[in-house]
C-alpha cells in the first residue's frame, strides 16, 4: 500500500515524508547544485515493495475497442491494450475495457526548487515552485538523469498519496509561487496536472511543465489555458537519433514546439548536447534554422551539458567549446536568447538585451544575482523582451 501522507491514520508518518523530499529541495535552494541533463534531477526515493490497486482515475483521452481493449489517444505512441496491460509508458492500465491514470494522486517526488533548474529563464526569474512527479515515462532515452523514476511504473518506489488539493495547498504553504510538473514526463500523469492546474489557478498559482513534448495536439490543447510555461526538450534535430536514442519521433515534438507557437503559449527549448551523437555542427544549423523559420527568432533556447549516466556511460562529459560552438551557430542564425545549460558561472547563464547588449539578467548557478528588466523591458533602451516577468 502507498505511503499516506497527511491523512488521518498514517499522517503523522507521510507528512515527515513529505517534509523530508521538500527539505531535500531546500538544498538545491540553499546553493548545492544538482546538475541535470536532458531533464532535471528528482529528488531521491525510495523503493517500496507494493502498492494497492489503484483504479482510481479514468485516463481523459481513449477509445474503446472491441473485445475490451482500449486504444489510449494521450500520446503517438497509441498503445492498443488488451484488458489487464499498461502502456509503454507504465502508468495507463486497461482495466475491464476502461483506461486508467494509475499514478493520479501519487506523486513519488515533491521538491521546493528555484524555476532557473527547470531551467525557464523567461518566467518570472528566481520563484521557488513546488516541483513534482510521479513514475512513469513515454520515452526510453539512454541517457535519462531520472531513469529511477521515470523507467518505473507504480510501486517500483516509493510513492505518496496526495490528491490534487494537498499539493496545491502544500505550495501555498511552502511559499511556492508556481507548481512545476517535471522530472519524468507530465503528460503521462496527464490528468493530475490537469486537476492540480485548474486548482492552482484558482488560488493564484503559476503552473508550468518540463515534457519531452512527445503528446498528441488535442490532449495539450486542452491542457494550455491552465499553463504559465512550457519547457520542451528537443532532444536531437535527426528522426534517426529520435528512434534509437529516445524511443520518441522527432516529428510529434515538432509539431508540438508549432502548436505551443500557434497558442502563444510562453515556451522556452532545451537541447541536450551529447559528444558524437546529436553534436555536429551541421544538424545544430539546421535546427537553429528551424526554429527561427516555425517559431521566431525570440524562443529561449538553452544548450544543455551533457553528464555520463543511466545506459550511457561511455561518453565523456560534453566539452564547454562544443556548447559555445553551437550557441555560436544559434547567434549567427539570428536567435536572440541562447543559454548554456549545466556550466555554473558561465556567462551564457544570463540574458542579454539583444538591442543594447547590456546584461539584463545574472544567474550563477540557480540564482538570480541581479534583474535588470522593468516592467518587461530593457530598462536601459525599452525593448520588450518576451516572458512572463510579473
Ligand atoms: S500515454 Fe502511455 S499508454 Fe498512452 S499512448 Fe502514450 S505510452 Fe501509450
Amino acid at each position: 500500500m502507498a505511503e499516506k501522507f497527511l491523512s488521518s491514520a498514517a499522517g503523522k508518518r507521510g507528512l515527515m515524508l513529505f517534509a523530508g523530499l521538500i527539505l531535500s529541495a531546500a538544498i538545491a535552494l540553499s546553493g548545492k547544485p544538482a546538475f541535470s541533463g536532458s531533464g532535471e534531477t528528482a529528488a531521491e526515493t525510495r523503493a517500496t515493495p507494493k502498492v494497492e490497486a489503484r483504479a482510481e482515475k479514468e485516463a481523459m483521452f481513449y477509445s474503446k475497442l472491441k473485445d475490451n481493449f482500449v486504444r489510449c489517444l494521450l500520446c503517438p505512441n497509441k498503445c492498443t491494450l488488451p484488458e489487464g496491460s499498461s502502456g509503454i509508458c507504465r502508468v495507463r492500465k486497461n482495466i475491464k475495457g476502461k483506461l486508467y491514470a494509475m499514478s493520479y494522486g501519487k506523486p513519488c517526488s515533491v521538491s521546493l526548487e528555484p524555476i532557473e533548474k527547470a531551467p525557464l529563464y523567461h518566467f518570472k526569474p528566481g520563484h521557488k515552485r513546488l516541483a513534482l512527479a510521479t513514475v512513469g515515462c513515454n520515452l526510453s532515452c539512454i541517457f535519462c538523469q531520472n531513469w529511477y523514476i521515470s523507467q518505473k511504473g507504480p510501486g517500483e518506489v516509493t510513492e505518496y498519496d496526495a490528491p490534487p488539493e494537498q499539493i496545491v495547498e502544500e505550495a501555498l504553504r511552502q511559499g511556492a509561487e508556481s507548481i512545476c510538473f517535471t522530472f519524468s514526463e507530465p503528460s503521462v500523469f496527464y490528468e493530475y496536472v490537469y486537476d492540480i492546474s485548474r486548482l492552482a489557478k484558482e488560488k493564484g498559482l503559476m503552473t508550468s511543465i518540463v515534457s519531452n513534448g512527445f503528446i498528441n495536439p488535442e490532449p495539450l490543447r486542452q491542457l494550455l489555458p491552465y499553463l504559465d510555461a512550457v519547457k520542451i526538450d528537443l532532444k536531437a534535430f535527426s528522426e534517426k537519433f529520435y528512434r534509437k536514442v529516445t524511443g520518441g519521433e522527432l516529428e510529434a515534438v515538432l509539431n508540438t514546439l508549432k502548436l505551443l507557437k500557434e497558442e502563444n503559449a510562453h515556451f522556452e527549448i532545451v537541447n541536450l548536447i551529447i559528444p558524437t551523437l546529436n553534436d555536429s555542427p551541421e544538424e545544430i544549423a539546421e535546427m537553429c534554422a528551424w526554429i527561427k523559420e516555425n517559431l521566431g527568432d525570440d524562443v529561449p533556447l538553452h544548450f544543455s551539458r551533457f553528464s555520463p549516466t543511466y545506459k550511457l556511460t561511455t561518453l565523456p562529459p560534453t566539452p564547454v567549446r562544443t556548447l559555445e560552438d553551437a550557441i555560436k551557430i544559434a547567434d549567427d542564425a539570428g536567435l536572440k536568447y541562447v543559454y548554456i545549460g549545466n556550466v555554473p558561472g558561465h556567462k551564457r547563464n544570463s540574458t542579454n538585451c539583444p538591442r543594447c547588449g547590456k546584461t539584463l539578467i545574472s544567474r550563477r548557478g540557480f540564482s538570480v544575482t541581479s534583474n535588470n528588466l522593468k516592467d518587461g523591458k530593457c530598462k536601459f533602451c525599452g525593448l520588450s523582451i518576451p516572458g512572463i516577468w510579473e
